[in-house]
């Protein structure tokens, strides 16, 4: 089964796509990541995406389909959860178009609405493991002891550039002008679903496990 979550940054799509790592032996496609792990390589490539990321704006399609193309070539699973990709009705397009091109099918959309006061606060208190990935929060998902990852024990946590105030009104003005077409794109497909992001990390990951049992 291979599906996207979809919504705006802070939504909660990482958070949900790792329990579903675990609960189903998914792999999670986050674009966001590899991009991260690209603007580390040192390259012009990555020169270029850091300041990009940083402002908030998306990159270009070439450069993440490219990205996902290599990794839906390179891994076979019991599925895929695409997490921050598509972001663009091109992306959405070429997406459709690669699993045609593999044989393999999308199976589900699912829309996590939260509304945009609640953003703000999610963005600004997101911490991660810098070792596991592991998602926290200073006021929703603390770490048990402080400084030290619950899942790993590493004490490598750590911010991201782009979670600030500033950044987030950028990311968010991208979501509405170029992803928020793509709810109406997968409905109009019939396969879009949606869960209320601003309920508890458990009940949201209850209500994307009732929509992925009706495929
Ligand atoms: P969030 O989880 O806060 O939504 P991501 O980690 O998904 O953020 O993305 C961080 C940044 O990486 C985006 O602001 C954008 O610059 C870039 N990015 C990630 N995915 C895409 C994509 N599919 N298309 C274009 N840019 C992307
Ligand atoms: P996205 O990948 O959509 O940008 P994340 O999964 O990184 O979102 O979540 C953003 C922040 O909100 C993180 O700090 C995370 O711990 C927190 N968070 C995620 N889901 C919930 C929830 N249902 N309730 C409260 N906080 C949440
Ligand atoms: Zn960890």
């Amino acid at each position: 089964m291979n599906i996207i979550l979809l919504g705006p940054p802070g939504a909660g799509k990482g958070t949900q796509a790792r329990r579903l790592v675990e609960q189903r032996g998914m792999i999670q496609l986050s674009t966001g990541d590899m991009l991260r792990e690209a603007r580390t390589s040192g390259t012009e490539m990555g020169k270029k995406v850091a300041e990009i990321m940083d402002r908030g704006e998306l990159v270009t399609d070439e450069i993440v389909i490219g990205l996902i193309e290599e990794k839906l070539r390179g891994e076979s699973a019991s599925g895929f959860i695409f997490d921050g990709f598509p972001r663009t009705l091109g992306q959405a397009d070429a997406l459709g178009a690669l699993l045609d091109k593999l044989g393999q099918s999308l199976d589900a959309v699912i829309e996590m609405q939260v509304d945009d006061e609640a953003l703000v606060r999610r963005i600004t208190g997101r911490f991660t493991c810098g070792n596991c990935g592991e998602v926290y929060h200073d006021e929703t998902k603390p770490t048990k002891v402080e400084g030290v990852c619950d899942v790993c024990g590493s004490t490598e946590l750590k911010r991201r550039a782009d979670d600030n105030e500033e950044s987030l009104r950028t990311r968010l003005l991208e979501y509405y002008k170029k992803t928020s077409p793509l709810l109406g794109y997968y409905y109009a497909k019939g396969k879009l679903d949606r869960v209320d992001g601003l309920a508890e990390i458990e009940d949201v990951a209850a209500a994307i496990k009732d929509a992925l049992d009706k495929v």
